[in-house]
């Protein structure tokens, strides 16, 4: 884009923190400064609840990964907010960006010669109605960060079971409905990993079933990454 036509779509439409509503300009990042000092970021991407969990279950994950805590009705709530409902391609690819970072440093890649990126599929209904699929997004950014090593498929992970929010489910009940809502196809290539990829991580009933599911078609080590972790 022209840099002159990009200052005159900001003048006109200005933007705003998602957090605390402040005026910015040209932040791709979607915060304030002041909000982003605010974010508590998970010490090299993992924490002991996060560990516990992934134990709880045989959810045959073998690590997973989040950049920051989320806070409800705090600045991680408002951006993911941001990014699932209100047209955040641009916000989901950006920090994205970060994740992939992350995974590079913690070595997750050392001896990768191609993962699969597969993020958490949305039912077709749910994701016309919203217009796009935010974890798609995040793909798309760990995939810039990543380059050859990575291979965003969206098409191997479906979901057939359309599911009620479960922000009030407990642990046992999230997992018991989330009983066959994915399946499987065969993968497109050979990979060494696999990265399941999502927004928020809650109880990781979620990213369990798509492990499961994965199973049918993937034998090494899946892995799965968020944005944002609810300890
Ligand atoms: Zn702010």
């Amino acid at each position: 884009m022209i840099p002159w036509i990009q200052d005159v779509i900001d003048l006109t439409i200005p933007h705003t923190c998602a957090s605390c509503r402040a005026r910015i300009t040209r932040q791709p990042a979607g915060l304030c400064v002041n909000c982003i000092n605010k974010i508590e970021v998970l010490v090299n991407g993992c924490d002991h609840k996060l560990t516990q969990r992934l134990g709880k279950r045989k959810t045959q994950i073998a690590r997973a990964f989040a950049l920051m805590y989320f806070e409800q009705h705090g600045v991680t709530q408002h951006l993911i907010h941001k990014i699932k409902y209100h047209n955040g391609e641009h916000l989901a690819r950006y920090w994205g960006r970060y994740l992939g970072s992350l995974l590079q440093s913690l070595g997750v890649y050392s001896d990768v010669k191609l993962s699969l990126l597969i993020p958490v599929p949305m039912h077709k209904r749910r994701e016309r109605r919203r217009g796009y699929n935010a974890p798609l997004h995040i793909t798309y950014g760990i995939q810039e960060v990543v380059g050859d090593k990575a291979l965003v498929c969206n098409s191997v992970l479906t979901r057939v079971k359309h599911s009620k929010s479960q922000t009030t489910a407990d642990f046992n009940q999230r997992y018991q409905r989330l009983t066959g809502s994915f399946c499987a196809c065969p993968l497109p290539a050979k990979p060494d990993i696999i990265i399941i990829v999502d927004d928020v991580m809650t109880s990781t009933s979620t990213i369990g079933h798509c492990a499961e599911a994965l199973r049918t078609v993937f034998s090494n080590d899946i892995h799965a990454v968020a944005l944002a972790f609810t300890a």
